[in-house]
């Protein structure tokens, strides 16, 4: 839970509520792997009001960001790789359950206010996965491993790179 009474805004929508804090969290997964968090999450941001909706319900908002860095490994040469990592996000938050009348599903883009309070964590946790790169590079001209000797080609070439051919390749020549 990382939840805040939103009380104040709602009484001077000039309020804004300052949201800081730091979250211990050791590992993040894309949804196949884990990668370990190398620092503490790190949230800032703040929480104000935005006004009424269509239907007349209060909307309040959080923009903020947050701030880690994840140890991955290099796409091509499997090395491992710190990466920094910084997500900016805003979510809305209306008061009451928001549905859409046509379908009755549940609208992603409100989240609820309940008993004045927002609970940030779901869409922090959300967003940050989000985010997660999908490929990373040690870096951009990296060789990668020879894909016969598994060798790191960032530290010279290995034996079997003259020997790179393929029969099939020179059957082919053959007709040209
Ligand atoms: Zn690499
Ligand atoms: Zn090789």
């Amino acid at each position: 839970m990382f939840s805040f009474q939103i009380r104040p805004l709602l009484k001077d929508p000039s309020t804004r509520i300052p949201v800081k804090a730091t979250w211990d969290i050791s590992e993040i997964s894309d949804g196949s792997f884990n990668y370990p968090c190398l620092e503490p999450w790190k949230i800032q941001g703040e929480l104000f009001y935005v006004g009424l909706d269509e239907s007349g319900k209060d909307v309040i908002e959080f923009a903020g960001s947050v701030e880690t860095k994840l140890r991955m490994q290099c796409d091509r040469c499997l090395k491992q790789v710190d990466v920094p990592l910084a997500v900016d996000i805003r979510q809305r938050f209306v008061k009451g359950e928001k549905t859409d009348s046509e379908t009755s599903d549940y609208d992603f883009d409100y989240l609820p206010i309940v008993q004045d309070s927002v609970d940030l964590e779901d869409v922090i946790q959300y967003d940050v996965q989000l985010n997660v790169p999908v490929k990373v590079l040690c870096k951009e001209d990296c060789l990668g491993l020879c894909p016969i000797c598994g060798k790191d080609l960032n530290q010279g070439p290995c034996e079997c790179e003259e020997d790179f051919s393929d029969p099939r390749w020179d059957a082919l020549k053959n007709l040209l």
